[in-house]
């Protein structure tokens, strides 16, 4: 369910950018995508389905990872935890709740073409403002 809606709220920002670029197509999609999102291949997999009948219909979807971050208060630094589900500081152990990176879903790069890697290949076309899509956290 989850990767779905998240499948659909990036083709919307696509679609929305789309339109007002007067593009028809695109050929493939960059994303960034936090690893505590956990959903890289479930997104990878669905995209496709999602995708169908919309202007990101067979483009590529290219996911970048975001590793977690997290800030320690103790340390007053920005660290990396020591399991994805146990937020602690990796040095002094104290549990650090506050999430610097690794949640996030934004939308990078859209590149248009009329068929994916055809002879209409416009290259790397960067979106004109960055938009986060907040995935929300079941908690
Ligand atoms: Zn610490």
């Amino acid at each position: 369910m989850h990767e779905l809606s998240l499948a659909r709220s990036l083709i919307d920002l696509v679609d929305e950018y789309c339109e007002q670029e007067k593009v028809s197509h695109v050929s493939r999609i960059n994303i960034r995508l936090g690893e505590l999102s956990a959903m890289s291949r479930a997104l990878y997999f669905c995209f496709g389905t999602v995708a169908a009948g919309s202007s990101c219909e067979g483009a590529q979807l290219h996911i970048d990872e975001i590793p977690l971050t997290v800030f320690c208060r103790h340390c007053d630094e920005v660290k990396h935890p020591n399991g994805r589900y146990s937020f602690r500081c990796s040095d002094c152990g104290m549990p650090t709740p506050e999430i610097v990176t690794g949640r996030e879903m934004e939308l990078i790069s859209i590149e248009v073409g009329k068929t994916a890697g055809g002879p209409g290949f416009c290259g790397g076309k960067p979106v004109s403002r960055e938009r986060n899509a907040q995935t929300r956290q079941e908690s």
